[in-house]
Order: structure tokens, then C-alpha cells, then sequence
């Protein structure tokens, strides 16, 4: 057996249980030795129920005495309590909530481990533990006892109907079998951090030695886990530097940047640029110059003025005799665009057009003509832009706004359209630098982190459904002031014509019934691309004064005037969307308000808003976001380009990220021999290379 073996060659792992498995990603015996414990547990020093003291995390091994269902058992809303006893004769009860399932699972005389806080309940004067961890020992034929008990047991997180134990049983199995591995490790770097070697690392991670210190690894922090935590970080940022050094050969075009260049830039400026802004473009002018193709991420909060600083570039890149692509995810967002770059622009003399998926086959054969005729410096559009028929005369600067709603293929994709042209992706899902600059591989990061001057923070509240009547009526008042505002309904991304007619219905009982005397307006994603225009115009003009809306309007919409946000349903959000849609307002002089109307809310749904209550900064929202919904969905799918780590964790392990990037750096860049690098590129190319999709290194 090899690290390449299939699981499936694999005793006791069958087609169904395989199955499983690679719906997980695991398919071979490599991937399931990445599939690491979560948790270890002392199960070599268990104590019997006599034994236990209240307050104390303890194993116990028992046998279930009596078990018993109470309350509302259809809906597995009763409490599960179970009476366990031992050879010492004593009572531990095991009580869950919401147990009902356990009726089935938890039979009398069943032998099982169970971990968790003793408590003491004075009321029965009897031992508890609530919620405890437990592992059925008896039953399963393919035990073998002393893998699961009397010594230091790795808990795994199930797969489907693959239990910890059978995950256990597996590893072990195949840690038995396993012939020698290699070392791809650099040898140095052993060393240096006195690594212990890879298949001890393994090894060792599934079953700690004896009289190993569990605090470090329940913590990840022991040199079994350090190792083969550094090592994933290690191949993956020298994956990233390989990329790098190989975008530094391919020859792009070096803009050229001169007074008059400069002169134009200034008379595009509707207002001073802040601090940010100025650093920002600087930072892609010098990428600008240089002759090799640009790829720059430029993150900043909503509202930050990410827009201006597309459009210097995009000046540049004109005045170079180039065209200019945006991408944008949505219509609307596009149609905004358009917008902005015209009244901008078009006083120098360019021409923007806009391109999206809801013009008719002549309009779009008008648009490509003036395209691939250069007669269109900007062209602005969605997915449309990317379509095979769209070429363009000489493109030389692409800009995808809110990249994390397309993946690397469409970046890609738009990118062809030119010869090696300069790319720039925005996104308002800003995430510490050092994480960004590691996460997004192989762009470089501009962060804008200044808001323009005289922004007041929105006040955001938050109210249940049944005060909506203070929120209309407050709504109402502001109105009156003459400001101006949103009512947003969820859209669940499956039924867009649901949500589209939870927002008509929604349209028709405030236009009619609560605001009969104000000008409210429609806005969802069914209607068609100039009956979403000529809605946000009316907006925009001030004839319409409530804009009630699917989350169509989450990017785009720039109205200064409009100054409240009313969220319905808002526990049925994300953190990042409900920032965006606030950033609908403040966007004026006026102050602005982002209320949160929510029906039933569990605890994430309730931190959620209690961090929009609390913040207006868009660093710290993406960090609790990250931190609410993990890393891996956090950054989404493969499709966004980034690998899936396995082991390492970039919240948890950070600072072993950083000592990992910097050696990776360096030994990209001045590595110990020829010959190591040539290994390390050949490793990476057979190891990551399915990891990172596209993109080829070395
Ligand atoms: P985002 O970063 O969310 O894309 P925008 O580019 O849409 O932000 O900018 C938000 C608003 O702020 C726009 O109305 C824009 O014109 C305005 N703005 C941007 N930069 C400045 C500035 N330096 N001074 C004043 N207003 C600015
Ligand atoms: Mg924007």
C-alpha cells in the first residue's frame, strides 16, 4: 500500500462507504490521511462513574442501564435521558436536548465511551453530563477494543454515515499497511524547525504516542501537526512565489505615463482623491508601467471609491491608445457603471457603451461592431462581455468589479479578449492584508482603508417583525424630509420568481396601503435591462421615493439621497450582503439609517446582526464572517481560484502561515541547490497542481 493507493483497496471501505468518501474529496489513502482528527481524547486513564468529581472533563466507559424520551417525540423536540452504570455500580445520566433521535440509537446494555462535563444536579443529586460526546463500543464486528479504548484515541469528524470509529479503524488499518514515504520536505527546513519527518508527522497525528502532551494537540500546536500544518502552507506559498516569478517573465504591455497623461487624469476628477486613493493608483500606475501584464486585487470598503480609482487606470490605458473591459456581476451594477464612466469620460472625448445579456441580437451586433472596431474606449458590461462574438480592437485593461462573484476561468476569460493586456479586480469583501495577499495567490493586493470626507457612520437598528409599524412610520418621516429609501426583500438564489413575487406583493400593499401618498417604486431581476434602467433613473430623478427591491440592488445603486435601508427578513442574509445593501446609503450628506427587520433568528443569525449593529468597518465584518462561517466557505468554491487546505487552518494557524510564506519566498528565490527546486516544482506539480486548477507552475 502507497500514499496513491485507492481507498477502495482499502478492507472494509466498500463502494458505498467509498462513495462517501469522495463526495469529500478522499479518494486516495493520501486523502484520507489528511482527513485529521479534530479532537483528541485520554481514554488510557478512564474513570469509573464512582470516580468522576463535578466539574471536570472526564471519559467514562458504561453500559446504558435505562434510557427514556420525554416531551414532543414526533418532532424530536423531547429530552433524550439515558442512565449509564459500570463496574463501580454508580449512576451517570447523559441528558440531550432535542434527543429524539437517540431512541434509536441508544439501546440498553450498549457499551459506550462517553466524554464531557460532569455536573453535579442537586436537585436529584445525581452525576450529569449534558450533551456529552459519545462513541458506541459493542456491536461493531470490526473493532478491535484496545484501537478505541485504554489509550489516547483520535476523534475524527464523521462523513456521512461513517463514524469516528470506522474513520479510526481505517486510518489505523492503513498506517499498518503502508510501505515507506518520502520526504519532500527540504531538508534545511527540517532542521531549522526541527520537523519531525512526514510519515512519523502522519502517524503521529492520528495516534499521539503515549505520554504526549494532549493540551498541545488538541491545540494543533504539536511537532506532528506544526509539520505537516507548515508543510501544506509551505507548498502553497511556494506554489504562489512560482507564479509569481513565472508572471514576471511574460511580456506585457508597459503603459506609457506622461505630463499631458497626467493632466487628463486630473481634469476626469470630479473631487480631491483621499489618502488611500492616491496611494492605490499609485500602486497600479507602477504596475501599470511595468511590462509585464498586471494582476492586482484592489479591496476596499463599500463606499471606499474603489470606482474612480478603475477609471484613472482606465485613462491611462486609453490615452495609451488601448481599450478598457468592466465586468460586473449584475445589470444593474453594469447599468451604474455605464453611468459614472460617461459623465466622467465623455467630457474627454471617450466613448463608453454598455453590453448586457437583455439587449436585443441588433443592438448587440451595433455594440460589437463599434467593439471590435475601436470605436468604444470602455466598454461596460455583464457575463455578456465574455461571450465568444465579443472582440475587441486592442484591449489593454481589464477590470472585474466584485471578483468574488466570478471565478478565475472568467477573469481568464476576459483577459484573453487582449493580447497579455492588465488586469484589476476589485471586491468590497475586504480581508486582512496578509491574508489577502497569501489567499489570493497570484494577485497582488491595493487596499483602500479611508473613507471619502464627510461620511456619516450609518446608524443601523435593529427591530422584529412585529414592530413594523414604528419602522414604516419613521420610514414615512424621513421621506418627508425628502430623503429617500429602500425596503429589501430576500431572494433565495433558487427561486428568483418567488422572491420577485414576495417583492410585488410587498410593492403592492405599501404603495396602496401604508404609503398611499408616496411615490413607491419596483426593482427585481425578471424585469428587462432598460425597464431596470429607466427604474433606477426614476430613482435617481427623485420621482420615485420608496424603491422596493429583491437584492438586485445589493451592488450598484449610487443615489445619495437615499438614506434609509430597510432590510425585511434580514436573519435570512449574510454578513457581507447585509453590509453591502447598508452601503446603499450614507452615500449623502444626510444622516442614514440601515434598519434590520428579523422574524426568527437562531445564535449565527443573531451575532450576524448584532456585528452590523455594533460596525460600520468592513475589515471587521469580513473577519467575523470568516470566523462565523469558516474559511472554506468564506472563500467559496474551488472556482475562486483558491486550493482547499486540508490540515491547515487560516484563522487558527496564521502565524504559522506567515514563518511558512517567508521561507517559501525565500527559497523560491534563492534555494539551497538546483536540484532542490527542481524537486520541490516537480512535487508541487504532482501534488497541487489539481489543487490549483488552471494555472500551471514552474
Ligand atoms: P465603491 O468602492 O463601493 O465602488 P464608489 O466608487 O461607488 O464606491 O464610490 C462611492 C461614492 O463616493 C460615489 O458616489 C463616488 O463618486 C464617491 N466618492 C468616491 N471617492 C470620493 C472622494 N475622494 N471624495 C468624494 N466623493 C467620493
Ligand atoms: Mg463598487
Amino acid at each position: 500500500m502507497d500514499l496513491e493507493t485507492p481507498l477502495t483497496n482499502v478492507k472494509g471501505v466498500g463502494p458505498a462507504r467509498a462513495a462517501l468518501l469522495e463526495a469529500k474529496g478522499l479518494v486516495t489513502v493520501e486523502d484520507l490521511l489528511a482527513y485529521v482528527p479534530f479532537r483528541y481524547e485520554d481514554r488510557s486513564n478512564v474513570k469509573t462513574i464512582a470516580q468522576l468529581a463535578p466539574g471536570e472533563m472526564a471519559t467514562v466507559i458504561a453500559s446504558v442501564h435505562s434510557a427514556k424520551l420525554s416531551g414532543f417525540k414526533r418532532r424530536n423536540l423531547g429530552m433524550f435521558e439515558a442512565r449509564f452504570t459500570d463496574a463501580s455500580r454508580a449512576i451517570l445520566v447523559g441528558k440531550w436536548f432535542h434527543g429524539g433521535y437517540l431512541a434509536n440509537v441508544l439501546g440498553d446494555g450498549m457499551r459506550v465511551a462517553l466524554f464531557g462535563k460532569v455536573e453535579f444536579d442537586s436537585y436529584s443529586g445525581e452525576l450529569t453530563m449534558l450533551h456529552p460526546e459519545f462513541e458506541i463500543l459493542s456491536g461493531d464486528e470490526e473493532g478491535d477494543a484496545t484501537l478505541h479504548v485504554g489509550r489516547v484515541v483520535p476523534i475524527y469528524e464523521g462523513i456521512g454515515k461513517i463514524t469516528t470509529r470506522q474513520l479510526r479503524i481505517f486510518t489505523h488499518r492503513i498506517l499498518g499497511e503502508l510501505g515507506p514515504i518520502e520526504d519532500p520536505l527540504p531538508e534545511h527546513l527540517r532542521a531549522r524547525f526541527k520537523l519531525p519527518d512526514r510519515a512519523t508527522a502522519i502517524r503521529e497525528a492520528h495516534f499521539p504516542p503515549p505520554e504526549s502532551d494532549l493540551r498541545l494537540f488538541n491545540a494543533f500546536r504539536s511537532q506532528a501537526q506544526f509539520r505537516l500544518i507548515f508543510e501544506e502552507f509551505f507548498w502553497l506559498e511556494c506554489g504562489v512565489a512560482l507564479k509569481r516569478s513565472k508572471a514576471r517573465t511574460v511580456t506585457g504591455i508597459a503603459f506609457e505615463i506622461n505630463a499631458k497623461i497626467r493632466e487628463r487624469v486630473r481634469q476626469m476628477l470630479p473631487f480631491r482623491p483621499t489618502g488611500a486613493q492616491k496611494r492605490v493608483i499609485q500602486e497600479i500606475v507602477a504596475d501599470m508601467r511595468e511590462a509585464h501584464p498586471m494582476n492586482r486585487l484592489l479591496q476596499g470598503d463599500v463606499g471606499s471609491g474603489k470606482t474612480i480609482v478603475a477609471a484613472e487606470a482606465g485613462v491611462i490605458a486609453i490615452e495609451n491608445g488601448y481599450q478598457v473591459a468592466v465586468l460586473a456581476p449584475t445589470e444593474i451594477l453594469a447599468a451604474q457603471h455605464a453611468f459614472y464612466f460617461r459623465r466622467i469620460l465623455t467630457p474627454l472625448g471617450y466613448t463608453t457603451v454598455l453590453l448586457t445579456g437583455s439587449f436585443t441580437n441588433r443592438e448587440k451586433e451595433k455594440l460589437k461592431q463599434l467593439i471590435s472596431g475601436g470605436l468604444a474606449q470602455v466598454v461596460v458590461g455583464t457575463h455578456a462581455l465574455l461571450e465568444k462574438d465579443v472582440e475587441f480592437h486592442r484591449l489593454g485593461l481589464a477590470i472585474v468589479d466584485e471578483q468574488h462573484r466570478f471565478g478565475v476561468m472568467q477573469r481568464l476569460q476576459l483577459a484573453q479578449k487582449g493580447a497579455q493586456p492588465d488586469v484589476l479586480v476589485m471586491t468590497a469583501t475586504p480581508i486582512p492584508r496578509t491574508l489577502a495577499m497569501t489567499l489570493y495567490g497570484d494577485l497582488d493586493v491595493s487596499t483602500i482603508d479611508e473613507l471619502p470626507p464627510g461620511r456619516k457612520p450609518i446608524v443601523t437598528k435593529h427591530a422584529t417583525a412585529d414592530g413594523i409599524e414604528r419602522v414604516y412610520s419613521f420610514l414615512k418621516r424621513q421621506v418627508l424630509e425628502g430623503r429617500q429609501a429602500y425596503v429589501v426583500y430576500p431572494v433565495i438564489e433558487e427561486s428568483e420568481t418567488q422572491a420577485m413575487k414576495a417583492a410585488q406583493q410587498m410593492y403592492e400593499h405599501l404603495s396602496r396601503e401604508v404609503f398611499p401618498d408616496l411615490a413607491v417604486g419596483l426593482m427585481h431581476g425578471r424585469l428587462g435591462g432598460d425597464e431596470k434602467e429607466a427604474v433606477m433613473q426614476r430613482f435617481k430623478d427623485g420621482a420615485i421615493q420608496i424603491l422596493v427591491s429583491t437584492t438586485v440592488i445589493e451592488v450598484g445603486m449610487d443615489v445619495p439621497n437615499a438614506s434609509v435601508m430597510v432590510v425585511e427578513q434580514a436573519e435570512r442574509f449574510g454578513l457581507a450582503q447585509l453590509h453591502q445593501l447598508r452601503g446603499r446609503v450614507g452615500r449623502g450628506a444626510a444622516q442614514s439609517y440601515c434598519i434590520l427587520v428579523t422574524e426568527k433568528m437562531n445564535d449565527t443569525a443573531r451575532e450576524r446582526i448584532r456585528t452590523l449593529v455594533d460596525s460600520n468597518d468592513g475589515f471587521h465584518i469580513a473577519e467575523i464572517d470568516l470566523k462565523l462561517r469558516g474559511p472554506g466557505e468564506f472563500f467559496g468554491t474551488r472556482q475562486s481560484g483558491l486550493p482547499a487546505l486540508r490540515i491547515a487552518n487560516v484563522l487558527r494557524d496564521a502565524e504559522i502561515l506567515v514563518v511558512a510564506r517567508r521561507e517559501a519566498v525565500e527559497f523560491v528565490a534563492r534555494p539551497p541547490g538546483e536540484e532542490d527546486l527542481r524537486r520541490a516544482v516537480a512535487y508541487i506539480r504532482d501534488h497541487w497542481q489539481r489543487r490549483y486548477g488552471l494555472v500551471t507552475v514552474g
